[in-house]
């Protein structure tokens, strides 16, 4: 092969590997920052923010850590640790304000807004189960973040309102929602392995997958789990229909992501469905 025959080979490979989708970045309470962490001709460093892994992937050139950031984050400087084989350094990044609006619901079932003390051991047991889930750590070189909508539906509910339901203050929204007609296939936004399936509390049946790296997603609601633990799925596969369990008002599917053990917005990682899910808003 001649140079510049080369050359074009080496810059068709970097238009394909570019064409990686990776989640908008809003470096903002709840929100994902990508920082560049080395040159890609150079091993990955392991990267730890607030003392947990971060995933690590790459554009063209470069190792970016995509950081997920805490909700309750307050404006500020923070800082992200980088682990080579010989040396730890640090990087600081910015994380903005954002206003999340404040959301008030309605709940007929009282037990769903003040649980009695048989119902709180049930919660505190489906809470261990969710934290396992969301702590699962699997090391993965390449991680697909080209994600789709799982439920062509309409957006119902943003990520990180301020929630009051009956008027009490409750926690914020942790997901997206997306409603649709109970029986709505839902599908696996992208490759991944199921971690674990359940009934919970709140969440009703939920299914948990592992993208890889931390990177975790999340179905609540759902009227028939449709995927087992363990199983491989691919862009597109069924893993549940939605439907009405747990704490709702109505039909969707409640769906969270997780990156370094932190919920972070979905509508990030679908930037580009969004303007779709929204517009059904206003028909
Ligand atoms: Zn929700």
């Amino acid at each position: 092969m001649n140079s510049k025959a080369l050359v074009i080979f080496a810059s068709l490979f970097t238009s394909l590997s570019q064409a990686q989708n990776l989640p908008q970045v809003l470096s903002v309470p709840g929100g994902i920052a990508e920082i560049p962490v080395g040159a890609l001709s150079e091993p990955a460093p392991q990267v730890f923010f607030q003392q947990h892994r971060v995933l690590v992937t790459h554009n063209d050139s470069e190792w970016l850590a995509i950081v997920g950031i805490p909700l309750e984050t307050l404006p500020s400087r923070q800082e992200i640790e980088l682990k080579t084989q010989d040396q730890t350094s640090h990087l600081s990044f910015q994380v903005a304000y954002k206003e999340y609006p404040a959301q008030y619901l309605t709940i007929k079932n009282k037990r769903m807004v003040n649980p009695e003390a048989e119902d709180q051991e049930k919660i505190s047991a489906d809470l261990k189960l969710i934290n396992q889930a969301i702590q699962t750590w699997t090391e993965q070189d390449e991680i697909d973040t080209d994600f789709m909508a799982p439920v062509d539906g309409r957006l119902s509910g943003v990520f990180g309102s301020r929630r009051f339901f009956n008027n009490q203050a409750k926690n914020p929204h942790s997901g997206l929602d997306i409603a649709a007609p109970p029986g709505t296939p839902i599908k696996a936004p992208a490759s991944a392995k199921v971690i674990n399936t359940g009934h919970y509390y709140y969440n009703g049946n939920a299914v948990f997958l592992d993208h890889g790296q931390g990177l975790i997603s999340g179905y609540f609601h759902m009227t028939e789990i449709k995927a087992k633990p363990g199983q491989v799925v691919a862009q597109g596969d069924i893993i549940g229909t939605v439907g009405a369990t747990g704490r709702v008002t109505g039909p969707h599917l409640h769906w969270n992501i997780y990156l370094n053990g932190t919920k972070v917005d979905p509508a990030l990682f679908i930037a580009k469905d969004l303007p779709r899910l929204e517009m059904r808003n206003h028909k």
